[in-house]
């Protein structure tokens, strides 16, 4: 297998939550293999956006909060208007609530569910419309990938909600890679580790978590956003057209111990 098949030139990818942390390494890293960006997220995408540019990619931004399903519609729209098809979508957005469980409230189960399998599911399904129509026309694939978690196969301690969302990001990864695999759509997930971004900020703050986390990793050092870049191109591009339904763990050998 040549280079050639993780070439990704002159594809679309939209991602989410893709100002910053693993979001924006994804985007990098696509932009950096060929693909053009449609940058999603509520805050400004604007360092991403630059980045993207550097690479020589085109991107584009659009402003939703994700925290409902109202924006999906208009978000795939407008991506379509400016580059006619979408190759490539990564459900990256995601919050956090921690709490005990005993004390933790519906607002936080809601919060978190809403963002991370709600809203990942119908974004998913809006943008699979348009991917199993052109894929049956043009006999491309297209490629779904959804940022899972260690916690898609851990309980985790004080974080109901995002054991819960992480978990159902899992299922429904292979329900929906088993449904659109014969479309002409591969879904796959990313469960990242221990990653240095905003979400993990107050474990790497405190520094008795700290120390046990990175004891606990084989490779010895929190993730970079940039280390989950490698495994969206590869589950993007051309070179894992037979991966369907897989969970890549990309986590310094975190689940190896
Ligand atoms: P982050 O820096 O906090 O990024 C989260 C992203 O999601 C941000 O772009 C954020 O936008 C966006 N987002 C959150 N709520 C949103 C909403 N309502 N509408 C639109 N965008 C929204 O954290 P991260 O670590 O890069 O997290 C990215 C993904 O990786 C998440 O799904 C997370 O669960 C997952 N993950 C992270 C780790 C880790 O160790 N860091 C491990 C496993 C999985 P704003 O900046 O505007 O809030």
């Amino acid at each position: 297998m040549t280079n050639a098949a993780f070439d990704l030139t002159d594809r679309t990818a939209m991602v989410t939550g893709a100002n910053t942390g693993i979001g924006q390494g994804i985007a990098v890293a696509l932009a950096a293999a060929g693909a053009d960006l449609v940058l999603v997220g509520r805050s400004s995408c604007d360092e991403t956006q630059a980045l993207v540019e550097q690479a020589g990619r085109k991107a584009m931004q659009i402003r939703a909060d994700l925290s409902s399903i109202a924006p999906v519609e208009g978000v795939v729209s407008q991506a379509l208007d400016a580059f006619a098809r979408i190759d490539i979508l990564v459900n990256n957005a995601g919050i956090i609530r921690r709490e005990d469980a005993l004390d933790f409230s519906e607002e936080d189960w809601d919060a978190v569910m809403d963002v991370n399998l709600k809203v990942l599911f119908f974004l998913s399904q809006a943008v699979a419309r348009h991917m199993t129509s052109w894929a049956s026309q043009h006999g491309a694939r297209a490629k779904i990938v959804n940022i899972a978690s260690m916690l898609t196969f851990q309980g985790g301690i004080r974080v109901p909600s995002y054991t819960a969302s992480k978990s159902g990001v899992g299922g429904l990864t292979k329900l929906m890679a088993n449904e659109w695999a014969a479309k002409g759509v591969n879904v796959n997930a990313i469960a990242p580790g221990y990653i240095a971004t905003n979400n993990t900020a107050a474990l790497q703050a405190d520094e008795t978590r700290n120390r046990q986390i990175v004891e606990r990793i084989p490779e010895g050092r929190w993730g970079d956003p940039a280390d989950i870049g490698g495994a969206a191109v590869f589950l993007t591009s051309c070179a894992a057209d037979y991966v369907q339904g897989h969970i890549l763990a990309v986590d310094g050998g975190w689940l190896a111990r």
